[in-house]
């Protein structure tokens, strides 16, 4: 048999759906599992939005949406959403297309945009499917290390240590999975300062812009000056509207990159679900309320979880401003990343994520999703503090 490809053959599977799938297979076994792996929110879809999808469905509308890059009355949904919440400000018809996911979304943005060779900048901790993505897209993953110990901040300098004339683009995420981080003014300042001489795109992946805590404000990088011609925004519904299984995401920017981005998907994908289309427009548009309910118990599982975590002796959490993961290091072990994921699992029956797959920076954390009952989480803390000495 001739040899299959080298370049798939030479990524590593997302750890993220491994140890999700791992976590549920064993659960299925009949073993008291606490899944804190992959991130998916534990409250239903509103039920408005699930019901907008089952009339859609009578009504016959489950053919091919017209225009495929999403009905009109989505693009304009999303359009009103990034005018209303981001000051990002689009033409409906030419600068948004709607994608399976968010993951597609990047994928668009990173194909529409890359040559053979070009360079991509990510910032690490970086979430585990952006350095993949890059390769896939005939690009080359360039990770800019954040240093834990200033809290994962962004700066020029950091990113300008990276450079070269090769560097065409940069990966941002706000709130950022797995760090929690929030962009700050200054750290939007130096990317924007920083994009525009050396004239990069950027592409800002702001699918946890709705989880932010302690009533602090989403800076989108699109809104800032300067950066309009040159960012391609990703978002959806997954986390927000507890909507992962829908996959229901979204990609916008200037229509030059839009028109490639939707070359790119008539030739792979054909279009987002007509039915999910249709869910969207009716979360987009109906009420709010219910992501502000969710968000704030996000919050105050963090909350319960870092002080419980961080009583614990051995086990080390910074709070978070975003997003639902917590990223705990464990100073005294011996153990990797790895290792101490598979501990957990073995002695504690808690399914983690390691560090490891956030790149290097990564390595002797682990990351839990606090997307979880309250509960579990309670029943995490216990067993954790049970087993942390053997770690
Ligand atoms: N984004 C989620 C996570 O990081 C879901 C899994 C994935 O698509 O990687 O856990």
């Amino acid at each position: 048999m001739k040899q299959l490809s080298q370049r798939i053959q030479s990524l590593p599977a997302s750890i993220t759906l491994a140890v999700n799938d791992k976590a549920k297979a064993l659960q299925a076994q009949g073993r008291d599992i606490i899944a804190l792996a992959g991130g998916d929110p534990d409250f239903d879809t509103p039920s408005h939005v699930v019901e907008a999808a089952m009339a859609a469905m009578k009504h016959g509308d489950t053919h091919y949406p017209a225009p495929m890059v999403g009905l009109p009355h989505t693009l304009e949904a999303i359009a009103n959403k990034m005018a209303r919440d981001n000051n990002i400000h689009l033409n409906p018809r030419s600068d948004i297309i709607v994608t399976p996911g968010g993951k597609w979304a990047i994928y668009l943005a990173l194909a529409a945009i890359l040559n053979p060779g070009d360079e991509v900048l990510y910032l690490e901790p970086v979430w585990v499917s952006y350095p993949p993505m890059i390769t896939l897209a005939g690009g080359t993953p360039v990770p800019v290390s954040l240093d834990s110990s200033d809290n994962f901040r962004i700066t020029a300098a950091a990113l300008r240590a990276k450079m070269t004339p090769r560097t065409k683009a940069l990966m941002v995420n706000t709130p950022c999975n797995p760090t929690g981080r929030v962009l700050t003014q200054a750290e939007l300042d130096d990317i924007v300062a920083v994009a525009v001489e050396a004239d990069l795109y950027v592409i800002a992946d702001e699918i946890y812009e709705k989880l932010i805590f302690n009533g602090r404000s989403h800076l989108s990088v699109a809104a800032a000056p300067s950066m309009a011609d040159r960012t391609l925004t990703v978002n959806g519904l997954s986390k927000a509207y507890a909507m992962t299984g829908w996959r229901m995401g979204w990609l916008a920017g200037p229509t030059p990159i839009m028109k490639l981005a939707a070359k790119v998907n008539s030739q792979t994908v054909s279009c987002a679900s007509t039915i999910t289309m249709h869910a969207c427009t009716a979360a987009l548009n109906g009420p709010q309320d219910i992501v502000a309910q969710m968000r704030d118990s996000y919050q105050q599982r963090r909350d319960f979880m870092v002080k419980a975590l961080n009583e614990i002796d051995g086990v080390e959490c910074r709070s978070i401003e975003g997003a639902f993961y917590l990223f705990p290091r464990f100073p005294i072990s011996s153990k990797n990343s790895l290792e101490l994921a598979e501990a957990l699992l073995d002695k504690a029956g808690i399914a983690s994520t390691p560090g490891i797959g956030f790149g290097q920076s990564g390595e002797g954390h682990v990351r839990f999703a606090i997307s979880t009952a309250m509960r579990d989480l309670e029943r995490a803390v216990e067993r954790l503090a049970k087993v942390a000495h053997e770690l």
